[in-house]
């Protein structure tokens, strides 16, 4: 018996890494009677058969799970933001942060096209970055041109399981091929989903780029915050998290509470006021909703 990680999933068959080698598995045994589907991203205890060949005997337990694309186990996620074309959204980036904190996912920050910038817009990009790394967020600056953090970016990869996110057209595909150029991923049209066309057959496979797994698919596709209540949402901004000690009340929402230190700490300038912004328009959206039930 040996152990493994379900890099792809085809027509039955489920692709199996195991130090190095690639056994094409069928399942087996005990997790189909419990009803559990492999996922890509599965560790799992397999039985060679072959050199290329064998079937899965068990599913290890899953640290979580995404359902776009699906995939158990991932570790980080890059979420690529360019500096301009398209423009910077720090809000979108927040919005992104909040959703993958709540999967307990650790994000890294990547700010590409960095080579495109001049005067005025590299000061603007360098203020957010100065901003999201006093937060404590991990954050690099990348351009796939001139291959600037891309050594960086290569050691975050390393040995983790990797999600990618971030809007089309931001560089993300054109990064992976920067770090592995035999992958060949298509790059530059609107519709480019890391390379994969919209009407052909959705599979997610784990793509092995700079001694990592990257998902081949982007993550994070539908952006809303249904998983999500309301009183966890300032636990998903780190600063709140840090600030919101102080407030006077257990539970503050940072809204209309008396003595809120988070209020404060956005009025001192402590916290910059667009995070605090981009807050206040999440939970109005949260509020909203419709109930799930
Ligand atoms: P994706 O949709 O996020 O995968 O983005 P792509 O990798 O397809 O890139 C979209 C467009 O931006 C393409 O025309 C790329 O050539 C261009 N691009 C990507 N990275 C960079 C970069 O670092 N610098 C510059 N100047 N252009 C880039
Ligand atoms: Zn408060």
């Amino acid at each position: 018996m040996a152990e493994g990680q379900i890099m792809k999933a085809l027509s039955g068959f489920y692709y199996v890494l195991s130090e190095g080698r690639v056994f094409q598995c069928r399942g087996r045994g005990v997790f189909r009677k419990k009803n559990v589907t492999p996922l890509v991203g599965d560790r799992v205890v397999f039985q060679a058969t072959s050199e290329t060949e064998g079937y899965i005997l068990e599913i290890g337990e899953r640290q979580n799970e995404l359902v776009r694309p699906p995939i158990a186990n991932v570790e980080q996620a890059i979420l690529v933001f360019s500096a301009v074309s398209p423009d910077f959204s720090a809000k979108l980036l927040d919005r992104f942060l909040v959703l993958v904190e709540s999967k307990r996912i650790a994000p890294i920050i990547v700010i590409s096209k960095i080579d495109l910038l001049d005067g005025e817009s590299k000061e603007e990009i360098a203020r957010y970055v100065h901003d999201y790394r006093r937060i404590g967020y991990d954050v690099i600056e990348t351009s796939a041109v001139t291959k600037g953090g891309l050594d960086e970016l290569a050691l975050r990869l390393r040995g983790r399981v990797s999600v990618v996110a971030g809007q089309s057209g931001v560089g993300k595909s054109s990064l992976l091929n920067a770090l592995r150029p035999d992958l060949r991923l298509k790059t530059g049209d609107i519709s480019t989903h890391l390379g994969r066309g919209k009407h052909t057959t959705r599979h997610v496979e784990l793509l092995e780029v700079a001694g990592g797994l990257v998902a081949d698919t982007p993550g994070f596709g539908a952006l809303e915050f249904d998983q999500i209540e309301l009183d966890e949402l300032p636990h998903y901004f780190p600063e709140f998290r840090m600030y919101g000690e102080g407030c006077k009340f257990r539970g503050c929402l940072h809204i209309a509470e008396p003595k809120c230190a988070v209020r404060e700490a956005v009025e001192a300038g402590e916290i910059p006021s667009y995070r605090y912004d981009h807050y206040v328009s999440f939970v109005a959206e949260m509020k909203e909703r419709k109930p799930r039930y």
